[in-house]
């Protein structure tokens, strides 16, 4: 597929649900794609992508800036402490917010540049021992401790178990936002945002299925 069709797509599973398409906005994942790919894609008037490695994307965006201008990169892998600064330099979201030492280290450094990405806790909603992700049930606490350190949380993110079936994971995620007062879901890849979509996501992360398979 191209991103024409991926957008058709969405547009599509965006009225089918009844919402508005500037509700749900289409992240690009470039991550590990070859450069020419990208290029393309930015080529085509996209300005909103994904990276899930800080350095992967120090190493790429700061060039493709300085070609193509504004364009808006989120962090949706893991991210460790001793790279906050710098993940906070270069994106405008970080998806991943998974544990309080992270929260500590944003918020700090948050108060000492005088800014903060748009933030997303993660949320393990498998309880999958092997992903990063708080527990559905211990998600209220985290996100009332994120405010307590005046975190800018603008919503949830979760990446749903591979053999379960995924629209009842983007469910669990929407019923743990709507109780907090969060309105930002990123939910939904390649093989699901149109389900995502249909369940309220507001940012869906789609690689493969708009610049090929990763090499
Ligand atoms: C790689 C990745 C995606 C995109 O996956 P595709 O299946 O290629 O669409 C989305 N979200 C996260 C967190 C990822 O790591």
């Amino acid at each position: 597929m191209s991103l024409s069709d991926i957008q058709n797509h969405i547009s599509s599973a965006v009225s089918k649900a009844n919402r508005k398409l500037d509700t749900v906005r289409l992240i690009a994942v470039s991550k590990m794609q070859p450069n020419e790919r990208v290029a393309s894609v930015l080529d085509q008037g996209h300005r909103y992508f994904g990276e899930n490695r800080v350095q992967e994307a120090a190493s790429k965006w700061p060039d493709f800036r300085k070609i193509y201008g504004k364009v808006s990169v989120d962090l949706i892998g893991p991210l460790q402490t001793n790279k906050v600064r710098q993940a906070m330099e270069l994106f405008q979201a970080i998806h991943t917010v998974d544990r309080l030492k992270l929260a500590n280290t944003i918020a700090r450094i948050a108060q000492e540049i005088g800014s903060c990405p748009q933030l997303f806790v993660q949320v393990n909603t498998g309880e999958e021992p092997q992903k990063a992700g708080i527990f559905p049930g211990e998600t209220d606490g985290f996100i009332a401790s994120c405010r307590a350190l005046d975190l800018p949380i603008a919503g949830l993110m979760c990446i749903p178990p591979v053999d379960e079936e995924p629209s009842l994971h983007f469910a669990l995620l929407a019923k743990i936002a709507e109780r907090n007062n969060l309105s930002g879901l990123s939910m939904g890849m390649s093989g699901d945002f149109e389900s995502a979509i249909a369940l309220g996501a507001t940012h869906v992360r789609v690689g493969s299925a708009i610049f090929g398979a990763r090499p």
